[in-house]
């Protein structure tokens, strides 16, 4: 299964569903509007284990997404950060950022084994370093994180991530 040519959101659909299945994902949803307010293009619920995906995006923008989401489902099925996917769980916004940036170290791994790279190029970080502060504030308000709490395990696990 590699990511080739696409001409159009259908065709792209198609081969994502099949991605999708491979992983263990319970179902991927795209959806015309998930989160107007915050204007989020995708979403991966870890207790469901569904992934949504806006559907007014462009074929690229629709595949970088994808990868992000499949990204945190591959971390949660091998037992990382539970309580960030549960969200029952306060964190730091600093520390939520650590674990989205990990979070798209996977997406990258996903992306190299899916995507055929000659032709959709390298896998784009949803949350770059550069762009740190911004999300950093985007997540102290959606997630309404005030408090400084660190998981130990969580922190040991991000410390071995590649
Ligand atoms: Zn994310």
């Amino acid at each position: 299964m590699l990511v080739g040519k696409i001409k159009t959101k259908k065709q792209l659909k198609v081969i994502l569903q099949k991605i999708a299945k491979i992983e263990n994902v319970k179902s991927l949803r795209f959806r015309s509007a998930i989160d107007k307010q915050y204007n989020i293009d995708g979403m991966y619920n870890g207790i469901t284990k569904t992934i949504t995906i806006s559907q007014s995006l462009p074929i690229r923008t629709t595949l970088l997404t994808f990868f992000h989401e499949l990204g945190h489902h591959v971390a949660v099925e091998n037992g990382l950060w539970h309580r960030y996917h549960r969200g029952d769980d306060k964190f730091s916004a600093e520390y939520a950022f650590l674990i989205e940036n990990s979070i798209d170290k996977i997406a990258r791994m996903l992306w190299r084994k899916y995507v055929d790279t000659e032709l959709h190029k390298r896998y784009v970080f949803t949350y770059t370093k550069a762009r740190k502060a911004y999300f950093v504030a985007f997540f102290r308000d959606y997630f309404n994180i005030e408090e400084d709490y660190i998981e130990k395990d969580v922190l040991n696990k991000l410390l071995t991530l590649k």
